[in-house]
């Protein structure tokens, strides 16, 4: 049966002789029962300690895992009811697939035609049925990590861990994969945690996302609202392809109230937010497919430096006058050539505002009140 997981200030050191790193550094959160969630961050980040506290395989040096009501943290991986996929396949290689998605079960001592029943309901939904008698050597890497998952699917466990189980693979294998491991998780009564540390990933298949940074949490957010919401820079950056623009501006009095100053534009904001940051330098951001091609509000001209086609749309990647680089999206780019100067533009309920520690100080709805003045 599917359980919550909570982690209550939970941290792992790891001490060598002259120093001690924090890998997870007092991690609180709840993980609700039966989600799909992803823990996502750049290499390093503690994403691999962090599941492997959960299943048992390292214990924390402070602070409690609990599933539900039961604290498991000096729980052996046995007692858990935890299956765990890795980043790197580990099948035996003298064992037919049947065999290998087989062993678990046939340690726990589960009769062979129950086990059979088992895998073949497994590979169905894997897809690998046809591969069951064959020999690990004999398959695609795709089907290896098939088989991988497949034994951990016939374990029925309560929490399935999978740890970028995906990452040695090619673009469309990863597609398709990706589907099989949301099936799995429809058919599994379990609560899912994926290990990525691909953004598009990690946005596209679960149902909350935790984003870590250097061992902290930064945000734990359903994908929309990590796009839509970020708490931070650095959530704004690392979520969302390209990357979001982040330019440098300037708190400013004016008669009218109170702007967002930059050398390409003056965006008025709401005294709420602002009137005790005059004088300030802050950070705007604006997401690259937020940047029109089109008349708006406000400005922003950049000059074209190399441009991709990314299917239907184009990416302009170019810089402002003072040398800021700037990212634009638009399908409307298509006969843009380096070097070109373009007029973008772009609507104040688009952007995000970070003070100089990179925090969020409000989002764009926030700066778009009815009484607000524009600039003329
Ligand atoms: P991720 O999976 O996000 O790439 P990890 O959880 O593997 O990150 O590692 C987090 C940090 O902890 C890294 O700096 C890594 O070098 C360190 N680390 C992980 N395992 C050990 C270990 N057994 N001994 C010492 N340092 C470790
Ligand atoms: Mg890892």
């Amino acid at each position: 049966m599917a359980r919550p997981i909570h982690f209550d200030t939970v941290r792992k050191e790891y001490k060598t002789a002259s120093t001690v790193h924090v890998a997870v550094d007092d991690l609180t959160l709840s993980i609700p029962e039966g989600s799909f969630t992803t823990l996502v961050g750049p290499s390093g980040c503690g994403k691999t300690t962090t599941l492997r506290m959960i299943a048992g395989l390292e214990t924390p040096s402070s602070g409690r895992i609990a599933f539900g009501d039961e604290d498991v943290t000096e729980q052996s991986p046995q007692e858990r009811n935890c299956a765990m996929v890795f980043q790197s396949i580990a099948l035996y290689p003298h064992m037919t697939v049947r065999e290998n998605i087989g062993y678990g079960l046939k340690i726990q001592g589960v009769p062979k035609a129950e086990r059979d029943e088992l895998i073949d309901e497994a590979a169905a939904t894997l897809q690998i049925t046809e591969q069951l008698e064959k020999m690990p050597a004999e398959l695609s890497g795709g089907q290896q990590q098939r088989v991988a998952l497949g034994s951990a699917f016939v374990q029925d466990p309560d929490v399935l861990l999978l740890d970028e189980p995906m990452s040695d693979l090619d673009a469309k294998l990863k597609a398709e994969l990706r589907v099989e491991v949301q099936r799995l998780h429809q058919e599994l009564d379990a609560t899912v945690v994926y290990v990525t540390h691909d953004q598009t990933e990690a946005m596209t298949m679960s149902d909350q996302v935790i984003l870590l940074n250097e061992g902290r949490l930064e945000q734990f957010a359903p994908p929309g609202e990590l796009f839509d919401r970020p708490v931070s820079a650095y959530v704004a950056e690392f979520i969302g392809t390209p990357s979001t623009n982040l330019l440098s501006a300037t708190v400013d009095e004016s008669e009218d109230g109170y702007v967002l100053s930059a050398p390409g534009f003056d965006v008025a904001v709401p005294a709420e937010h602002f009137a005790d940051r005059v004088g300030e330098r802050v950070t705007v951001g604006i997401r690259p497919q937020y940047l029109s091609a089109d008349d708006g509000t406000y400005g922003l001209d950049i000059t074209a430096e190399v441009i991709e086609q990314l299917g239907t749309e184009f990416v302009v990647h170019g810089y402002t006058d003072d040398g800021s680089a700037v990212d634009a999206v638009s399908a409307a780019f298509g006969n843009v050539d380096p070097g070109d100067e373009l007029d973008l533009s772009f609507e104040a309920r688009d952007l995000f505002v970070f003070d100089d520690t990179g925090q969020t100080i409000c989002h764009g709805p926030d700066l778009v009140r009815e009484n607000l003045s524009q600039p003329s």
